[in-house]
């Protein structure tokens, strides 16, 4: 079956060579960007409350001559582009939000027209397909309900953006001549009419990388350094390793814990030990927070964000390490796993939730990867009292996990590594009514007492039965021992 050709891109960051001149220009040219990113988020932002949307093509009264017409309209479709994808997760949201409400149907007809079309603000009359003109409470209600999600989620912040920069003013060279760089950057500056050359070292995983080079280039900072970022459209590569692919089991389940990063359902624990080692950046953080707090100063700052960037680093190659091996040694169809959400006693609140910031995305992009790189398909199911659930008899008990790390089942005796089992449990919920993930936990819970009293309805003889004294079996308790005093 012939497929439509999408560009897939992979970006390399390259680090640079240029003297401190040549950098302090990159570096004024960057500030000059942000600056002009921001009034032109906050000008397309008044479009998207005034007229609906924001607009690639309409130019704010900004002073251009600050970093020239070119530049102007490459921040301008960068700002607008990530509006335009903002507003459609929340379009996503919205969506749903809908869906789980009460209203009534041929509202919810309505409102998911407005949504469909990103219309909430639009001031224009909107009418449905069958030209019925939808009336002005429902659009308010749409507007309504919009700015609580809105209000519910910080927006692009462009104040630190990266720079994409495409070939009217950037253009790789590889060296003309014997160079100790063989690749350069002629990059325009805010100087009119010139060019600096930019040496950039490359390395090995960017040399053997395989596809079409973009024109546009990005140029970012990291961890405090200016990086250039060299994006490859990967696309034919990845159609081959798909085609080559072959899946050697159906389905792998992943666990993911912070002692351990992947537990699977086959027995894997990869990524053993990364807990002490953010620790290490906890601590790291901690103190210079408490530092800067003691010092009424802002907790942010140029050497926070250094150390975020590091710890974003550590967990994208972890990450990536353990599921590239795990794709090598199982070579999964199908990829299982639970909603992710880290926490840990032995971190603090802070790295706790940067963590499930960062994790979530991180995973989230690894994924993304191995499905465009092997064809390898996600299903996230709910994570809730899989830790406490027996794989081999679906007998849940809070007493099942006596110890972190090892699980022993009060009900059949069987012992297993805590996070084995859990992954066992992800696996088998792939299929059946536990799968949803819109069910509140407590629903998934009687799902499971149910299932079990399902298959054992008598008690196993009095005390010995340690569904008894399980305070998420009070209810069959009351039913048996009305029924057969023991
Ligand atoms: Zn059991």
């Amino acid at each position: 079956m012939p497929t439509k050709k999408i560009a897939i891109y992979r970006t390399d960051l390259l680090p640079h060579r240029m003297n401190p001149g040549k950098e302090t220009k990159v570096r004024a040219l960057l500030a000059a960007w942000r600056k002009a990113a921001v009034a032109e988020a906050a000008f397309q932002w008044r479009l998207v409350f005034t007229e609906g949307r924001p607009n690639k093509r309409h130019k704010a009264k900004l002073s251009e001559q600050a970093i020239g017409a070119a530049y102007q309209q490459m921040v301008r479709w960068q700002v607008v582009g990530q509006i335009e994808s903002w507003l459609s997760n929340r379009s996503n949201e919205f969506r749903d939000l809908v869906n789980g409400s009460s209203l009534d149907p041929a509202v919810k007809h309505q409102i998911h027209f407005i949504n469909r079309w990103l219309a909430w603000f639009d001031p224009k009359p909107l009418k449905m397909k069958d030209g019925a003109e939808i009336p002005e409470e429902v659009r308010r209600l749409a507007r309504t309900i919009f700015r609580r999600l809105l209000n519910r989620h910080r927006k692009p912040n462009f104040s630190r953006a990266s720079m994409v920069i495409d070939q009217r003013c950037i253009a790789l060279a590889p060296a003309s001549r014997a160079s100790t760089h063989p690749l350069w950057a002629r990059l325009s500056t805010l100087d009119k009419g010139r060019r600096i050359e930019v040496p950039l070292a490359t390395y090995d995983h960017f040399e053997r990388r395989q596809g079409k080079r973009a024109l546009s280039v990005q140029v970012m900072e990291r961890e405090g350094q200016i990086v250039f970022g060299v994006m490859t459209d990967v696309a034919e590569d990845f159609a081959a390793s798909r085609e080559a692919y072959r899946p050697r089991c159906e389905a792998l389940a992943l666990d993911i814990g912070l002692k351990t990063l992947f537990a699977t359902n086959q027995g894997d624990l990869l990524g053993r030990g990364w807990l002490e080692r953010l620790q290490q950046i906890d601590r790291k953080l901690t103190k210079l927070a408490a530092y800067r707090q003691a010092h009424g100063l802002k907790v942010r700052s140029p050497r926070y964000r250094r150390y975020v960037e590091g710890l974003r680093g550590f967990v994208r190659s972890e990450v990536g390490r353990v599921l590239n091996r795990l794709v090598e040694t199982h070579a999964p169809a199908e990829i299982v796993i639970e909603r992710i959400a880290f926490r840990n006693q032995a971190l603090t609140r802070r790295l706790n939730r940067l963590l499930t910031l960062i994790g979530k995305r991180e995973i989230a992009r690894k994924l993304q990867d191995l499905n465009e790189r092997f064809g390898i398909t996600t299903t996230e199911v709910p994570a809730a009292y899989s830790s406490q659930e027996d794989s081999a008899c679906g007998y849940v008990d809070t007493r099942n996990r006596p110890r972190q790390e090892a699980f022993c089942c009060r009900w059949c005796g069987h012992k297993r590594h805590a996070d084995v089992n859990a992954a066992r449990n992800l696996l088998a919920r792939r299929s059946g009514k536990t799968t949803d993930l819109r069910r509140p936990k407590q629903a998934i819970l009687v799902e499971l007492v149910r299932r079990f009293n399902e298959r054992f309805t008598r008690p196993k003889g009095g005390p010995a039965d340690p569904r008894l004294s399980n305070p998420y079996f009070r209810q069959w308790k009351a039913q048996v021992t009305l029924t057969e005093p023991c």
